[in-house]
C-alpha cells in the first residue's frame, strides 16, 4: 500500500493513521514461504515539529519448520518499526530515513523489509526439542526410539577385545 502523506508534509501535529494487510505468501526466506497467512499492518505517521514519524507494527502467524525435528509448527511474530520519513535527504550520511516518492510512501517495501530482517534463520518447535534420531530417524520428543546409544569407537575396541578373551 502507498501512504499519501502530501496533507501533512507542512502540518506540524497532524497524522495519517494506517491500517491493511499484506499477502507475502510466496515470500521465500531459504527456501521455504513462511508467511502464509496475511500480515496485518497498522500504525501512523505523524508530523513531529516538521518530521514525518512513523510507527507502526507488522503482525503474523508464520508456518515454519523445526531445524531439529522437522516438524512444521506456527509461530506468532510482532515486529515494531518506527522510522522518519522525508521528502529528500538533508543529509546524505543518514541512511535511517526512507524517502517519499512523490509525497507518498511506499508502506509494502517498508515492512517487507522490517519483516525479513526480523525473521530468525534458526526454528525450533521449543527450545528443548530433542529432534530425531540420527540412526533411525524417530521423533524422540516422542519418547525414545530403542536405539542403542553411540558407543565411542575407542570404547568398541575395548569391548571387542574383552569379547575376544572370554571366547
Ligand atoms: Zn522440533
Ligand atoms: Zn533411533
Amino acid at each position: 500500500m502507498r501512504l499519501n502523506l502530501r496533507e501533512i508534509l507542512h502540518q506540524p501535529g497532524a497524522s495519517v493513521p494506517f491500517a491493511f494487510q499484506m499477502d507475502l505468501s510466496d515470500l521465500d526466506f531459504y527456501g521455504e514461504c513462511p508467511a502464509q497467512a496475511p500480515i496485518q499492518v497498522s500504525g501512523a505517521v505523524r508530523n513531529t515539529a516538521g518530521a514525518l514519524e512513523l510507527q507502526g507494527t507488522a503482525e503474523t502467524t508464520l508456518s515454519l519448520r523445526c531445524d531439529r525435528c522437522l516438524k512444521s509448527f506456527r509461530q506468532e511474530m510482532k515486529v515494531p518499526v518506527s522510522c522518519l520519513l522525508a521528502e529528500r535527504l538533508e543529509d546524505e550520511e543518514n541512511d535511517e530515513i526512507v524517502l517519499l516518492d512523490n509525497g507518498e510512501a511506499d508502506l509494502d517495501e517498508l515492512f517487507t523489509t522490517a519483516l525479513v530482517l526480523a525473521m530468525d534463520t534458526k526454528h525450533l518447535c521449543s527450545e528443548d526439542c530433542k529432534g530425531l534420531c540420527p540412526r533411525c530417524g524417530a521423533d524422540l520428543n516422542e519418547g525414545p526410539c530403542g536405539c542403542k546409544p553411540e558407543v565411542d569407537p575407542r570404547l568398541a575396541a575395548l569391548a571387542q577385545l574383552l569379547d575376544k578373551e572370554t571366547e
